[in-house]
């Protein structure tokens, strides 16, 4: 009787110092430099969620390097207490077939508080580049095999897997410059030190519409509707059939995040993607917010786990690793 009083009391203590999470900042680790469509998409998330987390300052922490398995490892290696969260990508389901030495277990080591939206990409080049449509760009890389550079943001990165596809769907090889993110790869590649590179439209859409890139297809399926982006083919109908590569975004905590704290950032998230600002700025990036059943952290758990099984065996084929 007194031990199970004491199991109560303890209970209930637990509970109310969750019931006021949080009672300070909380921070959201980026695993990619700042100024990329990672980075984008979680400042104006971080804008959304101030409110539904109380008015506690968020902030974001950018942990880039090896296609975002850095920041990933630092997350699931924090306190569990809600004050450290990760916002990623399809990485978190493209890395565990890419490397071989993970740090992390991507089913494991987490708790999954839902997911946020879907971004298309697109195929980019460097303003001076001489192909002005996609069809011009297959003949100057035909004739200029061998030294064509493309860059992405490191093994396992969004970058990387569209570029992965794009090669060797077009059987040619391309030199990758891999950078911590695609925010300073886009700054070289506006400066003309790499050729190409396949970025989420959250990134590529503001330079397109500026004309400073030359902007050639999506990989989606369909055409999208962006005013920017509505002219842009689709690289299945340039002729690449079945090419179709969309990224997602999701929040994670660490392992061991009691189930009050999850359950109020998930509530939060829900509250934030219906925020009228977040909701324009995600549209008119291209940006699809999710509104399904993939808000819980447990459906989130079963696509990611679903997208581990789709991406590991075309990654696999394509012989790509890294130790
Ligand atoms: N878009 C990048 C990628 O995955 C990452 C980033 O900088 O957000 O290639």
């Amino acid at each position: 009787m007194k031990q199970l009083l004491i199991a109560g009391l303890v209970a209930a203590v637990a509970t109310s110092a969750f019931a006021e999470y949080p009672d300070k900042p909380v921070t959201i680790v980026v695993p990619f430099a700042a100024g990329g469509p990672t980075d984008k998409v979680a400042r104006d998330l971080a804008e959304a969620l101030r409110k539904p987390l109380g008015g506690q300052s968020i902030i974001i922490e950018n942990v880039g390097g090896a296609g975002g398995t850095l920041g990933a490892a630092k997350v699931a290696k924090s306190a569990p207490d809600g004050y450290t969260l990760l916002l990623h990508h399809i990485g978190m389901s493209t890395a565990p077939a890419l490397y071989r030495k993970m740090t992390y277990d991507t089913l494991g080591d987490f708790e999954y508080v839902g997911m946020v939206n879907e971004v298309p990409m697109t195929l980019i080049g460097k303003p001076t580049l001489p192909a002005a449509n996609y069809a011009e760009l297959v003949k100057w890389m035909e004739a200029n095999k061998g030294k064509i550079n493309l860059a992405n943001a490191g093994l396992g990165a969004a970058s990387h897997l569209c570029g992965l596809l794009f090669q060797s769907t077009l059987k040619i090889n391309m030199q990758t410059v891999p950078y911590k993110g695609t925010g300073p790869a886009m700054t070289d590649l506006l400066g003309g030190q790499v050729d190409l590179m396949c970025d989420q439209t959250t990134n590529t859409t503001s330079q397109i519409a500026a004309g400073s890139v030359k902007a050639y297809a999506v990989t989606t399926p369909k055409r999208l509707s962006t005013p920017a982006l509505k002219n842009l083919p689709t690289l299945d109908e340039a002729g690449l059939k079945g090419f179709n590569v969309s990224i997602w975004h999701g929040m994670y905590a660490p392992k061991g995040t009691p189930k009050a704290v999850v359950d109020k950032i998930n509530g939060a998230l829900r509250t934030a993607l219906k925020d009228p600002e977040f909701m324009k700025r995600e549209e008119a990036l291209g940006a699809v917010i999710i509104t399904d059943a993939r808000l819980s952290g447990d459906e989130h758990k079963k696509f990611v786990a679903s997208e581990i099984a789709k991406w590991g065996p075309i990654i696999k084929a394509a012989g790509e690793y890294a130790d």
